[in-house]
């Protein structure tokens, strides 16, 4: 007998999307760009706050690329980037022929180790005589890194810092969200992201000067004349009007949805509490107030008796979707040749531990079949 699947993190729509998509086929904008772009733009930063300038894109690899470009990454150039991610912060690095160093995390908020970071800017300007071009934290499932002392570093050598803040869209570090602490952030609204736009992204920026370089790379570089004219190379990476117009519906349920992320969360917490060799991730103090977008357990094999794979298959056998964490980017065949400077945090946390379903859309009972799955397995 098969259930219902249980997904990891699926979209749900707030039902304003439609009527946002609605306007833009009535009123014939069915176009890159548009009333929708420029309206979801201005919600987002007003939700952020901090006086930030907030740039659609096509995605958040894009939004991490564009940045880079601003930066004047340059082929050969080095760039600081936390291992324990997913692939794209990385990737656009390549993009640019310059040449990604891994930074491992520390333990209470798994993202970059303020003191791996400082190392690897020191021992990076020793053996190369030149600063990394950029650094790259990321608050991976929503958790906010350290960003005062990764900031106070980076200030220090003056590198400025690209934060990835894809998953981590209505997280807080001390009331202040996440995405307005670096020079840039980017923001994913991939469909299993916090909300959705379909497939899409932002770029925060801190000036108008900078939110309109950005646009003009954005759409191929076009200088102002009134043929075609070009004196750079750009980009087709603005995110299209019916895009966004999903993005301004899910707007007005964003808070909803970090709230009920948040809820389970909660749930999975209390529920697993004294369970045997499992520990469910949870903000290292107040101040660290995750939007919780994944849930995440770590299995100690010794203890629960079954170890991090052997819980996946079996959720997978009961058609629930759980997803080991990131494997850490030092380990990955693509980046063999980068350097690292890590101590093993996150190779660890890569082999104990699974993300569970968390999706905003998710029932209290089939949060209840998760931890079912987990409190049977001990026993079989
Ligand atoms: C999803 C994600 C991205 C990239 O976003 P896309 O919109 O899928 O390109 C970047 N970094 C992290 C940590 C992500 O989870």
């Amino acid at each position: 007998m098969q259930n219902k699947k249980i997904w990891l993190s699926l979209a749900k729509m707030g039902g304003h999307e439609q009527k946002y998509i609605q306007e833009a086929f009535d009123t014939n904008w069915v176009v890159p760009l548009g009333p929708n772009v420029n309206a979801f733009e201005e919600t987002l930063a007003e939700y952020i706050g901090e006086k930030r300038k907030v740039v659609a894109l096509s995605s958040g690899t894009a939004a991490i690329h564009l940045a880079l470009i601003q930066l004047g990454v340059q082929p050969g150039d080095e760039v600081i980037c936390q291992s324990f991610t997913f692939v794209a912060s990385a990737n656009p690095i390549k993009y640019l022929g310059a040449n990604p160093v891994f930074v491992g995390s520390e333990p209470d908020t798994w993202n970059m180790s303020p003191d791996l970071l400082r190392m690897a800017i020191e021992d990076r300007i020793a053996k190369t005589d030149k600063k990394p071009k950029a650094i790259i934290p990321v608050h991976l499932y929503g958790m906010p890194a350290k960003m005062d002392e990764i900031m106070q570093i980076a200030r220090e050598f003056e590198i400025p810092v690209v934060e990835d803040a894809a998953e981590a869209l209505g997280s807080e570090l001390k009331g202040q969200k996440c995405g307005t602490f670096g020079d840039y952030a980017c923001l994913s609204f991939n469909g299993n992201k916090i909300i959705t736009t379909s497939g899409g992204g932002a770029l925060v920026c801190k000036t108008r000067e900078q939110s309109d370089r950005i646009k003009f790379f954005a759409t191929q570089a076009r200088d102002e004349a009134p043929h075609y004219q070009h004196s750079e190379i750009g980009y087709n990476y603005r995110m299209s009007n019916i895009c966004a117009g999903i993005g301004r519906g899910q707007m007005t349920v964003l808070q909803d949805y970090v709230n009920r992320r948040r809820e389970i969360h909660s749930i999975y917490k209390s529920l697993l509490k004294g369970v045997r060799g499992i520990t469910v991730m949870d903000k290292p103090s107040e101040d660290f107030n995750s939007n919780f977008w994944l849930t995440c357990i770590l299995v100690d094999k010794e203890k629960a008796g079954f170890d991090r794979e052997m819980l996946r298959k079996k959720m997978d056998s009961m058609n629930i979707e759980t997803r080991p964490l990131w494997k850490p980017m030092h380990l990955q065949p693509v980046f063999a040749e980068s350097p690292y400077y890590g101590n093993g945090v996150e190779d660890s946390l890569f082999d104990n531990g699974l993300c569970l379903p968390s999706g905003a859309g998710l029932s209290n009972e089939e949060i209840e079949k998760v931890i079912g799955v987990i409190l049977k397995a001990g026993k079989e």
